[in-house]
């Protein structure tokens, strides 16, 4: 499948639904080609307009989805169709429960330690007989990465799931891909802090008021900083139209 591009501030981002998201992440899958996949919010847009080793990442991947109020509007606003937010926890979740039937071994990568272990109970209860066939921490010293890439390589993962934060968790995955013997990556940043019950996701009626943003910066207030960049994301898109 192909689909068309936004330019969001020098990220293409892919103007699709969830569910072709799902459908063209199965296909990767299948087509074992070691697929990055990006989840673009407005914060990681920002990023990527003053890095530009991650601009290109992001513009490699085998697909970026709009992931956040944010990057819906601002194409939006450049003229261009965008159907609907691609949630990344919302992507990983329609993922896993197929993965039972389609026998998908997943691999959860990084957060604190002792929660992928909680994310993996979370989904074996309700994705019942999914595999998740290995789990690691993302607290590591350059020392143990080695073993890290070997656990992952030897286990045969077809969909692997990096929480590392962005754009670490990008930049491990291009550097690391070729050697990991994935089907398919996603950079996955807090999904797992969510499924593990450490983090909380904002409540559906915020969501659907396109405010999880807001809801994120108030309940863990380090991240007030980082909100920062979203005003200063539509004020960049305002002016990328003039
Ligand atoms: N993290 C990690 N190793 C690190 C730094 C962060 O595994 O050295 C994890 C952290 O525990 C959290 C995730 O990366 O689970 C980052 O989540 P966040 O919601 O901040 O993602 P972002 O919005 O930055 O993509």
């Amino acid at each position: 499948m192909e689909f068309p591009l936004v330019n969001i501030l020098g990220v293409n981002v892919a103007s699709l639904t969830m569910s072709q998201a799902v459908e063209q992440i199965e296909a990767f899958m299948e087509e074992r080609r070691g697929a990055l996949i990006a989840t673009a919010n407005a914060e990681m847009i920002m990023q990527a307009t003053n890095d530009e080793a991650f601009r290109h990442i992001m513009n490699d991947a085998a697909l970026v989805v709009p992931d956040g109020a944010g990057a819906v509007w601002a194409a939006r606003h450049l003229g261009y169709p965008m159907p609907e937010r691609v949630a990344g926890y919302d992507l990983v979740q329609a993922l896993l429960a197929r993965a039972p039937q389609k026998e998908r071994r997943i691999f959860f990568f990084g957060s604190a330690p002792g929660i992928a272990e909680r994310a993996r109970e979370k989904a074996e209860a309700l994705y019942p007989g999914v595999a998740v066939v290995g789990i690691r921490d993302g607290y590591f010293t350059a020392a143990e990465e080695p073993a890290i890439i070997e656990m992952i390589r030897s286990l045969h993962v077809d969909l692997l799931l990096v929480a590392l934060g962005s754009p670490r968790q990008e930049k491990w995955l291009a550097a690391h891909l070729p050697e990991l013997n994935v089907a398919a990556a996603i950079g996955v940043g807090g999904t797992l802090d969510v499924m593990a019950g450490a983090v909380k996701r904002a409540p559906i009626w915020m969501q659907k008021a396109r405010l999880e943003w807001l809801f994120r910066g108030l309940l863990q207030p380090k991240r007030i900083g980082r909100l920062m960049a979203l005003p200063r994301f539509v004020w960049r898109v305002l002016d990328s139209k003039k």
